[in-house]
């Protein structure tokens, strides 16, 4: 098992102490819920969606220090991004997951690479963006690492 790099898990240490867009978005229009049973880890995210432009997101969770860092960093990333751009982060963030390669559109999230090399976290990294995922998909929705 690889251990993540120094940098990376600063950024993910902070993400988790100083949540950013933690707490209930006032005005959402997009609510979706996620829950990682293999980890207890639970999380809602919601987005202020304007045309096709997610003016805000937010996320509120309860769970593990990367399931609440990594919420902390796709919400981060998604401010003002389109939707179909955010779909389009969404699956690149899946592939990193997968191959531990991280493209520089990722930014700071790029941070969680190295949980790719620990199985049972993965759930914990994804959740947040699976649920992203399907709540762009329906609208809201329960979603499920
Ligand atoms: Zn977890």
């Amino acid at each position: 098992m690889k251990a993540p790099r120094e940098m990376d898990r600063q950024i993910i240490l902070d993400h988790h102490r100083r949540p950013r867009h933690f707490g209930v978005l006032p005005e959402a229009n997009r609510v979706g819920a996620g829950h990682n049973p293999v980890c207890g880890d639970e999380v809602q995210v919601m987005l202020r969606v304007n045309g096709n432009v997610i003016e805000q997101a937010g996320f509120t969770a309860k769970g593990c220090a990367i399931s609440v860092a990594s919420a902390s960093l796709m919400t981060s990333l998604m401010q003002g991004k389109t939707l179909a751009e955010a779909r389009d982060l969404a699956a690149k963030f899946s592939t990193m997951m997968q191959t531990g390669e991280a493209p520089a559109e990722l930014g700071e999230s790029a941070a969680l690479q190295g949980v790719h090399t620990l199985h049972t976290r993965v759930k914990c990294a994804s959740l947040a963006w699976k649920t992203l995922e399907s709540l762009l998909e329906k609208g809201t929705t329960q979603a499920e690492a």
